[in-house]
């Protein structure tokens, strides 16, 4: 007996397997049309000024509408085009998207609103051109680089190797800034940063999530924002969906705040009502 339930739970593992694997080549095969369709749209979220409560920063959010399954989440389907290589046409798609947008809502709202988009690591590293592409779109748009933050994450910094630095280096000297997301999560050095000229550090949700007074987090939340400013890094905090947590983020210094205290993701029409409503 012992015997078959050892063969029994075999069999589910490899059949919840099985299933997993199954589940990513749909995906991964229905990824391949999703452009041509028009399946993809971005979501929009404030990134708020917390002494003022003024919003001039936006993070554009990728959206996946598929045909039968809904809206797939970005954390399930990026891995996938990541993996598949379709993360270039994607992430250039959402460039040209955000680019669009911003120019529009700059005309709409001042010329000192600027969006905020996710750079994969592996279009980063693989792809020379893509800079190029994009440095060119902007001019086609007549829209300055310093409507444009990249987001990317530790990891690609813990790297350093030259091509990866150049690229930053590209960045900068096209006038785009950039900020470092999800940090604290991965193996962050404070040389690294101090290095790479970053413009914003993005505190990780998860040091945000159980902010207490006195909490361990607290302190780690208000350790990086000293060490930041001391190297004249502006801080944003991940996740602020609570009063309280705004409060402590405050006293603490930090710069901005993201999170459904203030809003959820929004669609562009949405977003535009938000901003005229506050
Ligand atoms: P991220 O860049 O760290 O984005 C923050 C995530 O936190 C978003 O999830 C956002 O919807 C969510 N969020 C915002 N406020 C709150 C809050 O108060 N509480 C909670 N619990 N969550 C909050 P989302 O949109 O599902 O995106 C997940 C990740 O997918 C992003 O993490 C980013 O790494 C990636 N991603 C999203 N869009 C793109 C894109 O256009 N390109 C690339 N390469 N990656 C993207
Ligand atoms: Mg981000
Ligand atoms: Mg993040
Ligand atoms: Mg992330």
């Amino acid at each position: 007996a012992a015997k078959n339930a050892g063969r029994n739970r075999y069999s589910y593992y490899t059949q919840a397997m099985q299933l997993v694997a199954q589940n990513r080549m749909s995906l991964s095969n229905d990824l391949h049309h999703a452009l041509a369709e028009k399946q993809f749209w971005l979501a929009y979220q404030p990134i708020v000024e917390l002494e003022t409560g003024s919003i001039h920063k936006i993070e554009a959010l990728i959206r996946w509408q598929h045909p039968k399954r809904g809206v797939v989440s970005p954390a399930e389907f990026i891995p996938i085009a990541e993996q598949t290589g379709m993360i270039t046409k994607i992430g250039d798609w959402v460039f040209r998207q955000a680019a669009q947008q911003v120019k529009q809502w700059q005309h709409l709202y001042g010329k000192d609103i600027q969006i905020s988009i996710n750079k994969s690591p592996v279009q980063f590293r693989s792809d020379d051109n893509v800079h190029s592409t994009w440095f060119e779109y902007l001019k086609e748009l007549d829209l300055p680089g310093s409507s444009i933050v990249v987001e990317i994450t530790e990891g690609l910094l813990m790297e350093a190797k030259d091509g990866i630095v150049n690229k930053l280096l590209a960045f900068r000297d096209n006038g785009i800034q950039v900020a470092l997301d999800d940090f604290g999560t991965g193996y962050s050095s404070l040389s690294y940063l101090k290095k790479f000229d970053i413009d914003y550090i993005k505190i990780d949700q998860s040091f945000v999530r159980n902010l207490a007074p006195d909490s361990s987090d607290l302190a780690l939340c208000e350790a990086m924002v000293m060490m930041a400013h001391k190297l004249g890094i502006k801080v944003i905090a991940e996740g602020v969906e609570t009063q309280e947590q705004c409060d402590l983020l405050i006293a603490a210094g930090c710069d901005y705040g993201q999170g459904y205290l203030f809003s959820k993701p929004l669609s562009s029409q949405d977003f535009e009502s938000f901003l005229n409503r506050s």
